[in-house]
C-alpha cells in the first residue's frame, strides 16, 4: 500500500530555506510513511519551527503538534513583518513579556547594533547551544542566530534565523520583522554590557575625561554596571548613520 502524501505549500521567505531541489517548485510532496508532527515534517525540510507564522490545512489553522494522517494540502506561512511576540498565538501560546533578545555569537555584531538602537540584546559567547537555548527559554528572550540546528531545538519558542549577511542589514531585518523601526532609543544602553545608561554630572566624571572631551562636551551618561562613559561624540557618527532621526538630538 502506498503512503498518503502531504502537499506542502511554503509561502514568502520560507521557500528560500528549502533545499535547492524543492525551492523552485510550488509544492513539496511529503509521503506520510511515519507518524510525525507537522513541526517535525517541516523541520525535516530544513525550516526551523521559529520561522513559521501560520499553518493552514483543510481550511483550519493548525498548531505545531498537529499530526497529519490523511492526504492534505498544507499552507505554511512565515512570521509576518511587524510580528508581535508579546501576544499569544496558536503556534506560540506563551508570549515573551517584552522585546528582549538573546544573540548568538554567529551574529555578534548584531547585538551591539541592537544595543545602539536601545534594545535589550544579551549575548554570552561562552555558552554552548544547549545553554543558549535554555537561557532564551528561562529569560523569555527571542533567540537570534544563523544556526538552524539551534533554532530547531524543541525547547526554543521564540527565535529568528537571521538571513542578512551584513550587520547593518541584519539590524534592519530584525527591526522590520518585529515592527521596531519607530521604537528605537539610541544612546540609552551600554554597548559593552547591555545595561541601561544613566545620566551623570560632568563634575562627577571629570577626572576620567580626555582634555578635548572635557572641553567640548557637557552632557554625559554612564553605565551603572561597567562604568563606561558615553557622550554625544562617542559612537555618535555611527549612530547617526544608522538612525537618521537621531541627528540634532542628544
Ligand atoms: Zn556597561
Amino acid at each position: 500500500m502506498t503512503s498518503p502524501v502531504l502537499d506542502l505549500r511554503f509561502h514568502g521567505n520560507l521557500r528560500e530555506l528549502l533545499r535547492p531541489r524543492h525551492r523552485n517548485r510550488d509544492s513539496v510532496a511529503y509521503p506520510l510513511n511515519r507518524r510525525a508532527s507537522i513541526k517535525d515534517i517541516i523541520e525535516s525540510l530544513r525550516i526551523p519551527h521559529t520561522e513559521i507564522g501560520r499553518i493552514v490545512a483543510g481550511g483550519r489553522e493548525r498548531d505545531l503538534g498537529w499530526i497529519p494522517e490523511q492526504p492534505a494540502t498544507v499552507h505554511v506561512f512565515p512570521l509576518a513583518d511587524g510580528h508581535d511576540p508579546t501576544r499569544p498565538t496558536l503556534l506560540r501560546p506563551e508570549p515573551v513579556s517584552g522585546i528582549r533578545f538573546l544573540v548568538d555569537v554567529n551574529v555578534g555584531k548584531l547585538a551591539t547594533l541592537l544595543r545602539m538602537a536601545g534594545f535589550d540584546a544579551a549575548s554570552v559567547p561562552e555558552l554552548d547551544q544547549g545553554e543558549l537555548a535554555g537561557k532564551a527559554v528561562s529569560e523569555k528572550r527571542i533567540l537570534l542566530s544563523r544556526n538552524r540546528d539551534l533554532l530547531r531545538r524543541s525547547q526554543v519558542v521564540h527565535g529568528h534565523l537571521v538571513r542578512a549577511e551584513q550587520p547593518e542589514d541584519q539590524l534592519a531585518e530584525i527591526l522590520t520583522l518585529y515592527g521596531l523601526t519607530g521604537k528605537t532609543r539610541p544612546f540609552s544602553r551600554c554597548l559593552r554590557c547591555n545595561t541601561l545608561l544613566e545620566p551623570v554630572e560632568k563634575t562627577a566624571i571629570l577626572h576620567r575625561l580626555e582634555p578635548l572631551t572635557r572641553k567640548y562636551y557637557h552632557r554625559f551618561r554612564i553605565c551603572p554596571h561597567c562604568r563606561r562613559i558615553y557622550w554625544r561624540g562617542s559612537h555618535h557618527r555611527r549612530m547617526a548613520q544608522l538612525f537618521p532621526g537621531l541627528r540634532g538630538k542628544t
